[in-house]
C-alpha cells in the first residue's frame, strides 16, 4: 500500500543537459530568451545541468559568469564540465594514480577535488587541458610519455570559439602535438565521449534523487552535443543560436530529435509541462532532405598539394 502511494505521487520529470557557448551565451552576451528559459527551469524544479567541454573555468567561476550576465540562482552544483569528467574517469578506472597536468584552474581543481596527485617525474598519465601550454611543458609531457605515461585529453576540440570572428587552440590541438611527437594516441574524454553523458546523467539523478526521464541534451554543435547524446541513448535538441546553420544539417548522417531556433522555444513548454513538436527535425517532418550533397572529390590528389591545408573540423 505504501509503495503504491509513493509510486502514485512520484512524477517522472524530463531532465536537461545544457551546453553553454552558443546556447546560453555567445561571447559576453546572453542569447535572447536564455534568462527566461533558465528561470523557468529553476521555478518549476526541472532537473538540469550545464555541460561544457571547456576545462578552463571552475564550476564556481561559471556560476559567477552567469550571475554577471543576469542569470540568478545558479551554483556550482549545476555544472558538469569536461575537467570533472576527467577526474571521475581516473578515480573510477585507476584510483590512486598520478598525473602531470597541462591545463588551467578548472582542470587542476577537479583533479584536486578527487585527490589525484600531481607528479612531474614519473606520472601514470599526462592530462591535457586547454590554454595553459608552454614549450617547456610540452617537452616535459613528451619525455614522460616516452618513459611510459599514458596520454589523456579533457576533450577533442581542436579549436574553440572566442568570438564570432576569433577562435583559440583547444585541448585536441595540444594532444595532437603530443600524438605526433610520441606516436601515442590520446584518449579523449568530454563530449562526444559517452562517458561524459553517462556521468552527467548520473549526477542529474543524484541531484534530483530520482532518475529524470527522458534526459535531453540541448546543444549547438552536431559533432559533440548531438552525436554524443544520440550515442548515449539520450534525446538531442539542436539550437540554431550557435555554431550550426540549418542548411548544414544535411552534412550529417545522424540528426537531432528536434531543431529549435534557440532555448527560448522551450520556455513555455517547461512552464506548462506540455511538450511541443514545433520546429521538429526536418528529417522527421519532411520525410528527409531533398538536398543532394556532393563530397570534395578530386580525380587525382596532385592538384590538392598546392592548395592550402584546410582547417580540421572542430573535433576529430
Ligand atoms: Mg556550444
Amino acid at each position: 500500500m505504501k509503495t503504491a502511494t509513493i509510486r502514485k505521487n512520484h512524477v517522472v520529470k524530463t531532465g536537461y543537459l545544457i551546453d553553454m557557448d552558443g546556447v546560453i551565451y555567445r561571447e559576453n552576451r546572453l542569447i535572447p530568451g536564455a534568462k527566461e528559459f533558465v528561470d523557468a527551469l529553476t521555478a518549476t524544479g526541472t532537473p538540469f545541468l550545464f555541460l561544457t567541454n571547456n576545462s578552463v573555468p571552475t564550476p564556481e567561476n561559471l556560476a559567477v559568469r552567469l550571475k554577471q550576465l543576469g542569470i540568478q540562482g545558479i551554483s556550482a552544483k549545476h555544472f558538469y564540465i569536461s575537467a570533472m569528467n576527467m577526474a571521475d574517469f581516473l578515480s573510477e578506472t585507476d584510483p590512486g594514480c598520478t598525473v602531470f597536468v597541462t591545463g588551467e584552474s578548472g582542470l587542476i581543481a577537479a583533479l584536486h577535488e578527487c585527490k589525484i596527485a600531481n607528479d612531474a617525474i614519473q606520472p601514470r598519465y599526462i592530462v591535457v587541458g586547454e590554454v595553459a601550454i608552454t614549450m617547456d611543458k610540452l617537452v616535459k609531457a613528451h619525455e614522460c610519455i616516452e618513459r611510459g605515461a599514458r596520454l589523456l585529453a579533457t576533450n577533442p576540440d581542436n579549436w574553440c570559439p572566442v568570438s564570432s570572428e576569433k577562435t583559440r587552440p583547444g585541448a585536441g590541438a595540444t594532444a595532437a602535438f603530443l600524438e605526433a611527437s610520441t606516436g601515442q594516441r590520446a584518449h579523449y574524454l568530454g563530449k562526444p565521449n559517452g562517458y561524459m553523458f553517462y556521468r552527467a546523467s548520473r549526477k542529474l539523478t543524484e541531484l534530483t534523487r530520482s532518475r529524470p526521464e527522458p534526459v535531453v541534451m540541448i546543444g549547438d554543435t552536431m559533432e559533440t552535443d548531438i552525436r554524443g547524446a544520440i550515442e548515449s541513448g539520450l534525446q538531442s535538441f539542436l539550437v540554431l543560436s550557435g555554431s550550426t546553420q540549418f542548411e548544414s544539417l544535411a552534412d550529417y548522417v545522424y540528426q537531432p530529435t528536434r531543431v529549435l531556433q534557440s532555448v527560448a522555444d522551450l520556455t513555455e513548454e517547461i512552464k506548462t509541462g506540455q511538450a511541443s513538436n514545433r520546429l521538429n527535425s526536418p528529417v522527421f517532418v519532411n520525410g528527409g532532405f531533398s538536398l543532394v550533397k556532393g563530397g570534395l572529390r578530386h580525380q587525382t590528389d596532385i592538384l590538392a598539394f598546392y592548395k592550402p591545408r584546410p582547417r580540421p573540423p572542430m573535433i576529430k
